[in-house]
Parts: structure tokens; sequence; C-alpha cells
């Protein structure tokens, strides 16, 4: 009997949609399916901001989504806790020494964030470290928020929801929120929005270094002065990707990222053909969105299923649309539909949509709750 083909997994976010998805095609005599993460929870990052800001809901206690239902009971497929830190070629190896095998790989490890999003992998230091974000924003008179992109929108929506008198900044490099992606329409009305809840915006400005103790004076690229109890850095994350260094440096792009080709693919420098990447670390000129991961998912499935039988990947990924819907506290926000001649989506619909429930119910469906 040929011996089983091996799928490991790499990251538990994007990564345990495709091992859902993958699972009742595997046939137990011939595949095994691992799918490893670093901690043992999801944690959907939709939902975060709010967590950060408020106990309010305890949200956390149902946006950390436990991995142990990813599979169902009989399918193949299981689930390691454990930090890749090497990758070679048939194996994967983990801080705990461990070495798993692949035929195939898929690498899912997404993005790194900084500040109050560097939650640590132990889900009683992350509520440590959430508990003791709650308490700074609590307290904090005035906050500075550094990047004007969706999670620094979505962060000063929160704060203003929960903290009203807390003077609320954004400063921003670009004349607009957000960026080129949308329509100025769309950054206009967010900012419109944001002002109207008292959040003060300082637009095609910088603040170039963030005071390490969190709370103290800048003074910004055009000369404002700015005070501030705590400083939010929201300048966008890095690829996950430092484990990959000597696995093959010739697939990793100057930001890190990682290149595919559109079957996505790794085009790795031994000629092999049998790792696939997916999710925010993808090389790949488009947002990083949550709803991506699926569309990844959507071309990496067949193009896996096809290998695993012998035949050549041939389902290649285009970036669709760009939608968005930023929220502005739990009743505010704002959508973008390029769709037709381009669907705006007002506060109540936005609201409805998103900032009430943050897709947290959804999200616990996706993954067995
Ligand atoms: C605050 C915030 C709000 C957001 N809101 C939205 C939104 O409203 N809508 C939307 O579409 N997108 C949103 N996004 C973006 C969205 O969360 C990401 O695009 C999405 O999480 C990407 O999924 P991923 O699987 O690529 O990576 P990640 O979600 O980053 O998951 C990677 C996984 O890999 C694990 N991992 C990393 N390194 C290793 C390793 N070495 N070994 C083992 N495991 C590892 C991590 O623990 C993690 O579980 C938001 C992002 C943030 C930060």
């Amino acid at each position: 009997m040929a011996p089983k083909k091996n799928i490991v997994i790499v990251g538990g976010a994007g990564g345990a949609g495709l091992a859902r998805a993958l699972s009742p095609s595997l046939d137990a005599s011939k595949h095994t399916l691992t799918l490893i993460n670093d901690r043992a929870f999801y944690i959907h990052y939709p939902a975060m901001l709010r967590v950060n800001v408020t106990s309010d809901g305890h949200l956390e206690d149902r946006a950390w989504v436990p991995l142990d239902k990813i599979f169902a009971p009989g399918k193949v497929g299981k689930v390691k806790i454990g930090t890749v830190t090497k990758v070679v070629d048939g194996a994967v190896e983990l801080e705990s020494g461990e070495t798993v095998p692949y035929d195939f790989l898929v690498l899912a490890t997404g993005s790194k964030w900084e500040g109050f999003l560097d939650y640590p992998i132990d889900r009683s230091e992350a509520v440590k470290l959430v508990n003791s974000w709650r308490q700074k924003f609590a307290n904090a008179g005035e906050v500075v928020i550094v990047g004007g992109g969706s999670v620094g929108i979505e962060t000063a929506g929160e704060i203003a929801d929960f903290y009203p008198s807390t003077t609320v900044h954004i400063v921003h490099a670009q004349p607009l929120l957000l960026n080129d992606t949308y329509p100025a329409k769309v950054r206009k009305a967010i900012a419109s929005q944001l002002e109207s809840k008292g959040v003060k915006l300082h637009l095609g400005d910088l603040v170039t270094e963030i005071p390490a103790t969190e709370s103290g004076t800048v003074v910004t690229k055009k000369g404002v002065r700015l005070s501030a109890d705590l400083f939010i850095p929201a300048r966008g994350p890095r690829p996950n990707t430092a484990y990959l260094k000597s696995f093959d440096p010739t697939i990793l792009a100057e930001s890190g990222g990682v290149k595919v080709h559109p079957t996505l693919q790794v085009p790795l420098a031994n000629g092999k053909t049998n790792v696939f990447a997916l999710g925010d670390i993808i090389e790949w000129n488009e947002q990083k969105m949550l709803f991506k991961t699926a569309a990844h998912t959507a071309v990496i499935l067949p193009n896996l299923l096809s290998a695993l039988n012998g035949g050549k990947p041939t389902k290649e990924y285009k970036t669709g649309a760009e939608p968005i819907i930023v929220t502005i506290g739990r009743k505010g926000g704002y959508g973008y539909l390029p769709f037709l001649w381009g669907i705006s989506l007002g506060s109540w619909v936005s609201s409805t949509m998103k900032s009430k429930g943050l897709f947290i119910d959804k999200t616990r469906e996706s993954f067995g709750y």
C-alpha cells in the first residue's frame, strides 16, 4: 500500500477555514491532515478593537474561539498547538523540538501586529494584556492614534462610543482616511462621521516616533504639538514569516510577504510545487481582509486536491472587488460596496451588518461552535 500523503497547514485563522473545507474530501487510508497553530484559540480580529477598549459584554469570551471543533468527529484532520520555528524540505519544526513531516504544506501565518494587538499566545496572559489596555483607555483623557486605516478609525470609534469625554486624535499620512483603494467620497464620509463624534483628524501629517512610555508629547511633521495620555500605533502589520528565512529566502519579498503564483503555489528555488500560501502573508496587491482568506481557500482547495491526485493545479486567484465596512462604535459605521455604480451603506445598515455583532456568531459557526 502506498504511504499516506501528509498535508500540513500552518496558521489557524484562514488556515482553519481551508482545513475544514479540505477534510471531508480526504481519505483516512491515504491522507493525514495536521493544522498547526501557536495558540489554542482563533482571534477574531474584527471584534478586537471593542474587546481592547471595553469589558462591556466580555466579547473575548466569544471572539477568541477554541480550535477544538475544527474537524467533524471521524473525519480526517487533527489540530496541533505549537509554534513553527523552521521549515525544511518535507518537514516543519516546532519550538518544542517536534518535527512534523509534510508532502504538501500550506503557509497561513498571517500578520504580526504591534501594541494592543500583539496578544500573547497563552490565553490568561492575553486576558491580562486586554485588561491592562481597558484600564489605560478608562484612565486616558486624551488619546492619539497613529494611523488612519480601518484599525485606527475603528479604535477611535470605540473610544468615542464608550468614553465620549475622551479627546481622540487620529494622525494619518494621507490627505484622506484609509487609502486610494476606496473612493474619496467614502473616505470623506467616514471622516465626517468621526468628526461628528468629536474625533480630531490630522490628515496629511506624520508622527515619526511614538513615545516608548505610551504617553507624552510629540510634534508632528507639520509642527502640531500633541500631548496624550495614550499613544496608539495603528500603522499596519508585518507578515509573520521570519520562520521561513532559512527555508528559502527567495520566496520572501522585501515586505516580508510570501511570493505566490496565481495558483497560490509558492515559487520555491528548488523547483518543487508542493507549498501553498494564503491569507495576509501572501505578496499580492490587495487589501488584507478576513474575507480574502475564503477567496484564497476557494483557489487552493481544488489545486491541492488536484496535486494530491497527481494532477496539475490550474485554478488561478484574481483579486475581486474591494468592499469595506468600518465600524464607528456600536451604532455607527460606514460601508462601501463597489458594485454597479458603487453602493454606500450608512450608519444604520453598517451597524446592523457589522458594528452591533462584529460577525462573532457567524465566525463561531465557521469554527464548529
Ligand atoms: C483589529 C483588526 C480588525 C480587523 N477587522 C477586519 C474586518 O472587519 N474585516 C475583514 O475582512 N478583515 C479585518 N481584519 C483583517 C483580518 O483580521 C485579517 O485579514 C485576517 O485575520 C487574516 O487571516 P490570516 O489567516 O491570514 O492571518 P491571521 O488572522 O493573522 O492568523 C494567522 C494565524 O497563524 C498563527 N501563527 C502565526 N505564526 C505562527 C507560527 N510560527 N506557528 C504556528 N502558528 C502561527 C497565529 O496565531 C494565527 O492564529 C482586521 C484586522 C485587525 C488587526
